[in-house]
């Protein structure tokens, strides 16, 4: 009896060492984001006293990482690699916004905003970060422990998607994607959590206050409530929006999550996303895009249901129209931009009330209907305003009109730039750009040799596929196209695909669905296995 009680007593002491242990471990990783909060600013002292030297002197709003806040009140404190002490009472904590790491090379986490200040620590490619203030292209972050500032173009706004916590004991919550950080919070069994980024079988999750690291394999992300049951999630013949357009891709995104990846590359003038989508998990990739011109959103038609078809297509392990979709797109992805220009297309869908410019495009369309609008919503064409010898352009407008004005400088526009970004980001094969209308095929940027037999050859077997008609080479002294800028850039095939017999200045009328349909149902599988050989 005697003796199990000593050893419960030794037993004890251990578990109250262990426990100071851990805690002092804790309190020593602490790292908390404040920012000074009073009109005068705040004195950085040396020392916790305000008889000490002062070091420095912090504006109000300044940002800094709080390690410690001792008993009177006194918090040391970071700023810019500076470390030192003021009272915790002229600061507020500071609220985040959670931003993914968008640089697929990794994102370096600086200690001052200065390209060659000390180099803190690489980010991984769809970390989640939180950011406290953006300044002067440089933002301040948090992850995990660390604190400091990133390039602030190398990180965006991750796109969520909802998922079900299915583990008996509930998920532990980390503050970094690893099982050696920090445990934060725990979310219980059936509790349903936003998604915002999942990298090396982590996912990181928000629910109300909560948020941080999770073990991805614990979340279902199968929702039968949003997602249909069909393998058809989309009725191509119909006018789509660029809303619909968005629920539609989380729901491909969160329905098939071992192959698809979908990503916001860029925003619109009106703040409207610019998604890109991936299906396949293929070392190599080509690139799609469509509806760069508003009147032309037939294009983004033809994308959602290559999209909607392969997808099911490769879940099912089928083959369609004689291509094993699986076997393709595992060695050839295909990243799918569906529509360029969300803005343009909202106008030409929806008209002038359903955008925030209205009076700017009445002014410079001279009418309310904008059928024939091509432009993005400056009235700048984005097939114009891309650098491929954009100085040389000889037919532009002098200024903003539903079509064919390049624009006050190359990337002027935030679309044509976040696809021109994008298309030099990762290392495509191929790039079909999908216009409308007359059933052409462009494909000439002065190329030479082999690549200029290659680019032509390619153009014809897409001509046998489609019945479209190739075009011979136009010598152009300046172009601004976007396929123009990736044959510069990449010295790989940019090929325009025109859909539908000729329309004139207007949209595609959806009786024409069919046929484009049955021309063009190949194109992505035929183009990714072409590609593989490059
Ligand atoms: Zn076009």
């Amino acid at each position: 009896m005697k003796k199990s009680l000593k050893q419960l007593g030794a037993f004890l002491i251990l578990l109250l060492i262990w426990n100071s242990y851990t805690n002092v471990t804790e309190a020593s990783t602490f790292r908390e984001v404040y920012t000074v909060n009073s009109g005068s600013g705040v004195l950085l002292r040396e020392a916790p006293s305000t008889g000490s030297t002062s070091i420095q002197h912090l504006t109000n709003g300044t940002f800094g990482t709080v390690f410690s806040i001792d008993a009177n009140g006194w918090a040391r404190i970071q700023v810019d690699g500076v470390t030192g002490y003021a009272p915790i009472n002229f600061f507020k904590k500071a609220t985040g916004t959670i931003k993914i790491a968008n640089s697929i090379g990794g994102l370096i986490v600086r200690e001052s905003p200065s390209p060659t200040s000390k180099n803190l620590a690489t980010l991984k490619y769809k970390m989640i970060i939180e950011e406290f203030s953006a300044r002067g292209g440089w933002s301040f972050v948090q992850y995990g422990n660390i604190t400091g500032y990133v390039a602030s173009n190398f990180i965006g706004k991750p796109i969520t998607y909802p998922a079900i916590v299915a583990s008996k004991s509930g998920l532990v919550v980390k503050n970094i994607a690893s099982t050696s950080g920090a445990s934060i919070a725990a979310i219980p069994n059936g509790k349903k959590v936003e998604v915002h980024s999942e990298l090396m079988g982590w996912a990181y999750v928000s629910v109300g206050d909560t948020k941080g690291y999770v073990v991805a394999s614990f979340l279902t992300k199968e929702m039968p409530v949003t997602i249909p049951s069909t393998n058809n999630l989309i009725n191509p013949k119909q006018v789509i929006t660029h809303k619909e357009m968005t629920t539609f891709l989380q729901q491909i995104a969160a329905k098939y999550p071992r192959f698809t990846e979908l990503k916001q590359i860029g925003t619109s003038v009106e703040k409207r996303p610019i998604y890109a989508i991936r299906i396949g998990n293929g070392k190599k990739e080509v690139l799609f895009d469509a509806s760069i011109h508003a009147r032309e959103h037939m294009t983004t038609n033809v994308l959602l249901e290559m999209i909607d078809t392969y997808s099911a297509n490769y879940a099912s392990g089928s083959s369609y129209l004689g291509f094993n979709v699986r076997s393709v797109l595992d060695k050839t992805a295909i990243w799918f931009v569906p529509m360029m220009n969300p803005d343009g297309v909202t106008l030409v869908q929806l008209g002038a009330n359903a955008v925030a410019n209205k009076a700017s495009v009445l002014s410079i369309n001279g009418s309310s209907d904008f059928n024939r609008w091509k432009s993005n919503i400056r009235g700048v064409d984005l097939n114009d305003n891309f650098d491929s010898e954009w100085s040389k352009i000889s037919n532009s407008r002098p200024g903003p009109s539903y079509m064919q004005y390049r624009g006050p400088y190359a990337f002027s526009e935030p679309e044509a730039k976040a696809l021109g970004n994008f298309m030099t980001s990762r290392p495509f094969k191929t790039n079909i750009s999908y216009h409308s209308s007359g059933q052409i095929i462009y494909w000439f940027n002065y190329q030479k040799a082999l690549e200029l037999s290659r680019d032509r050859g390619l153009a014809g077997q897409l001509s046998q596929l489609t019945g479209y008609k190739v075009m011979p080479p136009q010598y152009l002294t300046g172009s601004g196209a976007s396929a123009d800028y990736f044959i510069q850039e990449t010295g790989m095939p940019g090929i325009v695909l025109e859909i539908s017999p000729y329309v004139g200045e207007k949209p595609i009328p959806l009786s024409n669905w069919d046929l484009i349909w049955k021309q063009n149902a190949k194109v992505g599988l035929y183009v990714a296995n072409e590609a593989a050989k490059r």
